[in-house]
């Protein structure tokens, strides 16, 4: 990993910091164009928010998708304290960035959080094609 890099995820941990400071789980997280301009940072702030949804992966895959056209999403890269959950990585790929540099990885933060992990959530499926797939075929 190049110095800039580690400068990035250094802002990336400054910025969990910031947010554990504000009462929020410790994550942070930024978004660097193709030019290496930073061109948007975020923190967790899911206590602040009410909501389990506020991560600041999620975040800025939102703001990529909003704000860049895909030339520079696909040349953006992301910068953050930890590898992004499930939820962010779907987000992440929907949003059209081309890339994520992350410091701790999920099994290092586990390491750190005994206990936690992802809870396997139950899934029945597949049923009724004929009409689940009416609703779709033609769509795309
Ligand atoms: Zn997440």
């Amino acid at each position: 990993m190049n110095e800039d890099a580690e400068a990035f995820l250094r802002r990336a941990i400054a910025l969990a910091a910031e947010a554990r400071r504000a009462g929020d789980p410790p994550f942070g997280s930024l978004l660097v164009g193709p030019d290496g301009a930073v061109l948007a940072e975020e923190r967790n702030t899911s206590i602040a928010d009410d909501d389990i949804t506020a991560h600041p992966e999620l975040k800025l895959a939102r703001w990529a998708a909003r704000r860049l056209d895909a030339e520079t999403a696909a040349a953006t890269t992301m910068y953050t304290s930890c590898q992004p959950c499930p939820m962010c990585t779907g987000a992440i790929a929907r949003s059209g960035l081309g890339r994520v540099v992350f410091a701790l990885s999920g099994e290092q933060l586990d390491a750190l959080k005994p206990g936690a992990g992802w809870p396997v959530v139950p899934q029945d499926g597949p049923a009724l094609y004929d009409e689940a797939s009416a609703a779709v075929a033609g769509y795309y």
